[in-house]
C-alpha cells in the first residue's frame, strides 16, 4: 500500500535545522511526514507551528520504518535526526555512535528494502578536525577530533558505499554553524540545554543568564577569540531544497559545505548582540572549550556553482537580529 502524492520524509523535523526545512518544503509545495523521537524535539513545533504529521519513534526502529514506508509514499527523506553536543559525544560515545551511526544505518536499510534511493545527510564541518587551510573547501582532508565529527563521517562513508553497490543516491551537507530564526518569527533555536553561542548570548541580553563566557581569549585570532562561520538557518534550509530537487532531477551523489564564508569573532558575535539588542552583556573571559579549532570558515562556491544556491542573510547583525525576534517571542 502507497496511497496518495510522494511525500518527503524529514527524520528530526521537530528539531533547529529540521524543523525550518520542513517550512521550506511546505513552502516549496510538498507534503511532508516528520519522524522523530522528541528527545530534543519539540511536538508542538510539528503539530501546531507546522501542521504536519509526526510519527514519534527511532530511526533505529526498523519495524516503524518499514511499516511507515509500506504506508506513505515516500519519494526521498531528509535525515537530520543526530545527537550534536560535541562534549557530550566526548564524555558518552556509545550514545553518539548508537544513535547517529547504527540509527542512520538501520535507515538506510529500510530505505533500501522499501527502494527509496534519494537521501538528503546532515553533515557537519566537524568531520574536518583541524583545518590545514581556509575557507575549507569539500577536498580538504577529514580527520575528526571528537566523536561526534567521527559519527557523521561514518555515515559519509557509508553513503559513498551504498551508492557505488545500490545505486543510492545522496547529498551531504557539510553544515558550518547554523544560527539565526526564521525571519517571519514562526520558528527560532530552542535546545535544552543550550551550548551554541548566539542563542546563549541573546539569553544574556534577556537577563535569563548572568554573562556570557568566552572561551579563550588567547587564540591566534585578530582579536584573540575563535573566528566561525555562522549560516542563516533559513538558508540552510533553502539549500536542502535545492539538493532535494537536484536528486529528484537525477543528480548523482554529491557533497556540499555550507557556509557564508565571512568569519566572526567570539567577541564580534557579542558586540553584534548588544548592538541589535541594545542591552548590556557582562562578559566573562574564561579558558579554551577543549577541540575548539581557532579559525573555522568554509567555502560554499561548489554548492553556489552545482545547485545555484543563494544565501539571502549572510550579515550577522541580519542573523543575530532574526535570532533576538524569536528569543524575544519565546521568553518576553
Ligand atoms: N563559545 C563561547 N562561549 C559560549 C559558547 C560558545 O565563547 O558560551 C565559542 C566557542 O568556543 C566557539 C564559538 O563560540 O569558538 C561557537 O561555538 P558554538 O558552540 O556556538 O558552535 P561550534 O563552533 O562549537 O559548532
Amino acid at each position: 500500500m502507497s496511497p496518495g502524492k510522494p511525500s518527503i520524509l524529514v527524520t528530526g523535523g521537530a528539531g533547529y535545522i529540521g524543523s525550518h526545512a520542513v517550512l521550506a518544503l511546505k513552502r516549496a509545495g510538498y507534503d511532508v511526514v516528520v519522524l522523530d523521537n522528541l528527545v530534543y524535539g519539540h511536538r508542538d513545533l510539528v503539530e501546531k507551528v507546522l501542521q504536519v504529521e509526526l510519527i514519534v519513534g527511532d530511526t533505529g526502529d526498523r519495524g516503524l520504518l518499514d511499516h511507515l514506508f509500506a504506508t506513505h509514499n515516500i519519494a526521498a527523506v531528509m535525515h537530520f535526526s543526530a545527537y550534536a553536543y560535541v562534549g557530550e559525544s566526548v564524555a558518552d560515545p556509545a550514545k553518539y555512535y548508537h544513535n547517529n551511526v547504527l540509527g542512520t544505518l538501520t535507515l538506510l536499510e529500510a530505505m533500501l528494502a522499501a527502494s527509496i534511493k534519494k537521501f538528503v545527510f546532515s553533515s557537519t564541518c566537524a568531520t574536518y578536525g583541524i583545518p590545514e587551510v581556509v575557507p575549507i573547501t569539500e577536498d580538504h582532508p577529514q580527520n575528526p577530533i571528537n566523536p561526534y565529527g567521527a559519527t557523521k563521517l561514518m555515515v559519509e562513508r557509508i553513503l559513498s558505499d551504498f551508492d557505488a553497490a545500490y545505486d543510492f543516491k545522496s547529498v551531504r551537507f557539510r553544515y558550518f554553524n547554523a544560527a539565526g530564526a526564521d525571519p517571519n518569527g514562526k520558528l527560532g533555536e530552542d535546545h535544552n540545554p543550550e551550548t551554541h553561542l548566539i542563542p546563549l548570548v541573546l539569553l544574556t541580553a534577556l537577563g535569563k543568564r548572568e554573562s556570557i563566557s568566552i572561551f579563550g581569549t588567547d587564540y591566534p585570532t585578530p582579536d584573540g577569540t575563535c573566528i566561525r562561520d555562522y549560516i542563516h538557518v533559513s538558508d540552510l534550509a533553502d539549500a536542502h531544497i535545492l539538493g532535494l530537487e537536484y536528486l529528484l532531477n537525477g543528480g548523482s551523489s554529491e557533497v556540499f559545505n555550507l557556509g557564508n564564508g565571512n568569519g566572526f569573532s567570539v567577541r564580534e558575535v557579542i558586540e553584534t548582540a548588544s548592538h541589535v539588542t541594545g542591552r548590556d552583556i557582562k562578559i566573562l573571559e574564561c579558558d579554551r572549550r577543549p577541540g575548539d579549532p581557532p579559525v573555522l570558515i568554509g567555502s560554499s562556491d561548489k554548492a553556489r556553482k552545482i545547485l545555484n544556491w543563494q544565501p539571502q542573510y549572510s550579515s550577522i547583525k541580519e542573523i543575530v537580529s532574526h535570532a533576538w525576534q524569536w528569543h524575544q517571542k519565546r521568553h518576553e
